[in-house]
């Protein structure tokens, strides 16, 4: 039933809000592009119930639907128009005029003392966030009831407005901007284009600013993924990120109904060469209208490198931030995208290992930093993280273990510098010993991590400790004792290496090795070692701290060390013999020299691992 209202008349507005424009332009300054996402949602929601209605009542719509949006610079307004179904004059006093300005009161008076202001973007002010740009505003609009009057709204920003009559007869609505000094901007339409693409780009309903339709309509991620090819899903990468050079290197598309409603598509980009720490960005959507260009309440702060886009329709927009990360629906989608990555983690490396492998290169940083991070994830990809083997090719660590098993047991033997312990490695495969080679300096740390989670498996060193299988225990074992000194030989010559060396608290030990390529090593407490090369990689200044309590240890089966045994005691070589002594000292000295000028950051540790 039609009211008076169509007839000319005045009123005000009964809030206590004397003048909304100024609260609003104060807390919406700082993003008042988003008006257009408002306004052409306002539009879009429009069209949609009108369809839903003339379905529930089997009738077919005549008219396309569409938005459009007009610059007129000669009259400095901006116009949306729907075809959607309208308003008549009651709606307007029951929409517009009292829940909006209500509204917008609860909202001033639940986030006044917020610092976080951000979140006014996310909030949907909707229909009012018109002033921002415009000083007045006006609304002609028709219902699609029987009957209706068209019907003009018009407000200059203050509680007061005006209704009246409207000579319209084609159902629908225009809001009228009439923009403010500061706002000519969007008297352009290719400012205006890029605002609808921005946020609109994949309404599906026609958008058309001026003569031109401007938007996509069609994400991909509402597809099936069964009906998505590879092309279309390189394609829609490049739609989303325009300026990126090189193809994703793969990706997941997210499709889930039940229990909650979740689309998307997460690109796993390609790092290599290119890498930047703005390179994540994960788009968010709701109901395919844009809302914010990053993701990180919903996604866990390690796949943040990720792109791509989330659709989640039923995420409450109209909480604050970390209100919003306690969320239990948004914990849940958080978790099934956690779970969706390993997943898809586990099927390259079951189907296809040798390209998982290609990849693991640009994704292991991410991958290892999700581990620490997450306790699922490291659950799920544990078995897959791979390591280069001294035996060529890659490993994972339960491959290894098994291949190992009877002559380490639990113990994964690793270097973590192939230039300067490359003569332990060697000892190694000497005796048939496969070596894991940590390449980047995040896996000194991860190392110590896995141990962490699987205190059954040990990581050892290579220069960490000469172990029982490099010693050659059928060597003849010489424990002469000299009478004079009470001393074994081996001790008068791990004393007088002491002695020359000036190094009264270092462990100097005699053993024979199996290799004969080395005449001494110098072993350090693992501990030891990993603090060496944890302040490598937090370049703490000092690379490399002090060396600790060294150990050397002597290979009496190598010919220095028996020519100094039997130098023992004749005077006319002790020069040469203290010569031999620093040699064979600085040769061992030399396989630990810290590398200088390592990364500090996560980011760094991808760029140097990309040069090295
Ligand atoms: P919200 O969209 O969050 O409900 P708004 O302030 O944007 O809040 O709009 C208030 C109401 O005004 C809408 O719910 C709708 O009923 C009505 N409305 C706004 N714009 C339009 C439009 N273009 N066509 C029809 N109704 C509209």
């Amino acid at each position: 039933m039609q009211t008076e209202s169509t007839q000319s008349r005045k009123g005000q507005i009964s809030i206590h809000t004397d003048n909304i424009l100024p609260i609003i332009k104060k807390w919406l300054y700082s993003d008042h592009d988003i008006f257009i996402r408002e306004l052409v949602s306002n539009a879009y929601d429009a069209i949609n119930k009108r369809n839903t209605i003339s379905r529930r009542e089997n009738q077919t719509l005549t008219v396309t639907p569409k938005i459009q949006i007009t610059c007129n610079e000669e009259a400095k307004t901006l116009t949306i128009s729907d075809n959607g179904l309208g308003m008549d004059a009651d709606e307007i006093e029951k929409y517009i005029n009292q829940i909006a300005f209500s509204g917008a009161e609860e909202f001033l008076k639940k986030y006044e003392d917020k610092e976080d202001k951000q979140i006014i973007g996310h909030f949907g002010l909707g229909f009012y966030s018109a002033f921002m740009v415009a000083n007045l505003v006006e609304i002609n609009t028709l219902s699609f009831k029987e009957g209706a009057k068209a019907v003009k709204w018009r407000c200059e920003g203050s509680t007061d407005f005006e209704i009246s009559e409207s000579e319209r007869s084609d159902v629908g609505t225009d809001i009228i901007l009439h923009l403010n000094e500061d706002s000519l901007a969007y008297l352009k339409e290719d400012e205006v284009t890029r605002l609808v693409t921005k946020y609109a780009n994949f309404l599906p309903v026609e958008i058309a600013v001026g003569e031109t339709v401007v938007n996509n309509q069609n994400p991909l991620w509402v597809k099936a993924p069964s009906e998505v090819t590879d092309e279309e899903y390189k394609a829609f990468y490049k739609t989303l990120f325009p300026t990126q050079f090189s193809d994703p290197l793969f990706w997941i598309h997210l499709n889930v109904d039940y229990p909650f409603n979740l689309k998307g598509i997460l690109y796993f980009p390609k790092l290599l060469h290119e890498l930047d720490a703005n390179k994540g960005q994960i788009q968010m959507y709701c109901q395919q209208v844009f809302v914010s260009d990053s993701a990180k309440e919903v996604v866990p702060e390690f796949l943040n490198l990720l792109q791509g886009a989330i659709d989640c329709p039923e995420l409450p927009l109209n909480v604050s931030r970390s209100f919003l990360q306690q969320d239990p629906y948004v914990q849940k989608i958080s978790k099934h995208i956690v779970k969706k990555v390993a997943d898809r983690l586990n099927e390259l490396f079951r189907q296809n290992r040798s390209e998982f492998e290609t990849y693991w290169e640009d994704i292991h940083p991410f991958i290892k930093y999700g581990m620490i991070q997450h306790h699922e994830f490291y659950d799920k990809v544990k078995d897959i993280v791979m390591f280069s083997s001294s035996n060529g090719g890659s490993t994972t660590i339960p491959e290894y273990l098994s291949r190992n098993e009877e002559k380490l047991q639990k113990k994964v033997l690793y270097c973590s510098n192939k230039d300067t312990q490359s003569a332990y490695v060697k000892m190694c495969q000497d005796q048939g010993l496969e070596v894991i080679y940590l390449k980047s300096s995040i896996d000194s740390h991860f190392v110590q991590f896995l141990e962490s989670k699987d205190s059954d498996t040990k990581y050892v060193s290579v220069d960490a400790a000469v172990m029982d299988h490099l010693l050659d225990t059928e060597a003849e074992s010489s424990e002469v004792v000299d009478p004079e000194t009470n001393k074994s030989e081996r001790d008068a010559l791990g004393d007088y290496f002491k002695e020359m060396l000036k190094k009264d608290k270092m462990t100097v030990k005699v053993e024979s090795l199996k290799s004969q390529d080395l005449a001494a090593v110098l072993v350090q407490d693992e501990y030891m070692k990993r603090m060496q090369d944890m302040s490598v990689f937090m370049k703490s200044g000092n690379a490399g701290l002090p060396f600790g309590d060294e150990t050397l240890v002597l290979n009496s089966s190598h010919p220095l060390i028996k020519a100094l045994q039997s130098m023992a005691g004749d005077a006319d070589k002790s020069e040469i013999r203290g010569e031999i002594c620093q040699h064979v000292y600085d040769l061992a000295r030399m396989a630990h020299q810290p590398l200088s000028g390592m990364p500090l950051t996560v980011l760094d540790v991808l760029r140097f691992d990309r040069r090295g």
